[in-house]
């Protein structure tokens, strides 16, 4: 199998991921998850049916995602207006948090199973995927920006910059850009939600083993293990843009590993109770 940079050296990546077609861009990108990501193999990363968005990363990445709205006949049944709950599931916004991306992946195939047929998901299992394929991984992106900073919140000029200097001391792993939305990975992610319109947002991270939840509906207590314990709002966060300014649920599910996945029951656990989180408050609006 190809690898574009082995098939064409020098020339550099933004270059080539214009040039390329859209089929050969997501071949090269399994090839890169799996050879990152243990429990994700290029075959089975294949297999998911991802598609490259329009949109690319700093270092010219495709952003790939996957859309699955339930059967035509679970759409009818399910809601007065015919339409089902919009579930939009991210991991892998810090890039060295490979549980984050990997749990995701995961899911993927649960989401066309039983219950969760009953909801439209649209799924982001690479957010950051610069972070996730540098050499070494990291959190933020190519131009060393934490995505989970970079959303346009309300004020974010006012406050971004001030926070992760008096709060955080700089700390490089959690700049937050020159301005809101100044990467291209946040743009798009802005406007996957803008699109989307979800009910609900699901954001997969770790290290810190729990829960934590932003937004106007119920708030969940335990998804498997993990229980909740509120972190706090910080500008440019997503937490912040979805679930204080544009009003949607946003669930913040820390893994407690970066590097190893939770055993597979704890994996079925937290998917299967979030399911019944979404059932019991998340409905359909508008
Ligand atoms: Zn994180």
């Amino acid at each position: 199998m190809c690898c574009i940079s082995r098939c064409l050296p020098g020339l550099p990546l933004l270059l080539l991921a214009l040039l390329l077609p859209r089929a050969v861009l997501a071949e090269d990108w399994c090839a890169a998850i799996g050879k990152r990501l243990k429990s994700v193999p290029a075959a089975q990363c294949r297999a998911l049916g991802l598609q490259p968005a329009a949109a690319r990363s700093q270092q010219g990445r495709a952003l790939m995602w996957r859309d699955l709205p339930p059967p035509a006949k679970k759409l009818a049944s399910r809601q007065p207006g015919g339409r089902a709950p919009r579930v939009l599931v991210i991991g892998g916004i810090h890039g060295d948090e490979l549980t984050s991306a990997a749990l995701v992946f995961r899911w993927l195939p649960w989401m066309q199973e039983g219950e969760a047929t009953h909801y439209h998901w649209r799924v982001i299992p690479v957010a950051n995927p610069d972070g996730l394929l540098a050499g070494k991984p990291t959190r933020v992106n190519a131009n060393g920006v934490d995505l989970n900073r970079n959303f346009a919140t309300p004020d974010w000029h006012k406050d971004a910059h001030a926070y992760w200097q008096r709060k955080t001391e700089r700390d490089p792993r959690r700049y937050p850009g020159k301005a809101a939305s100044s990467e291209p990975e946040t743009r798009w992610l802005e406007s996957e939600i803008g699109q989307f319109r979800p009910d609900v947002i699901v954001s997969v991270h770790a290290p810190y083993g729990l829960l934590d939840y932003d937004g106007p509906a119920r708030q969940p207590q335990r998804f498997g293990q993990l229980t909740l314990s509120r972190l706090g709002v910080y500008p440019g966060s997503l937490g912040n843009y979805g679930g204080v300014h544009k009003n949607v649920p946003v669930v913040t599910i820390e893994l407690p590993h970066a590097n190893a996945m939770p055993p597979a029951r704890e994996q079925r656990a937290i998917w299967a109770d979030m399911l019944n989180w979404l059932r019991r408050n998340i409905v359909a609006r508008g």
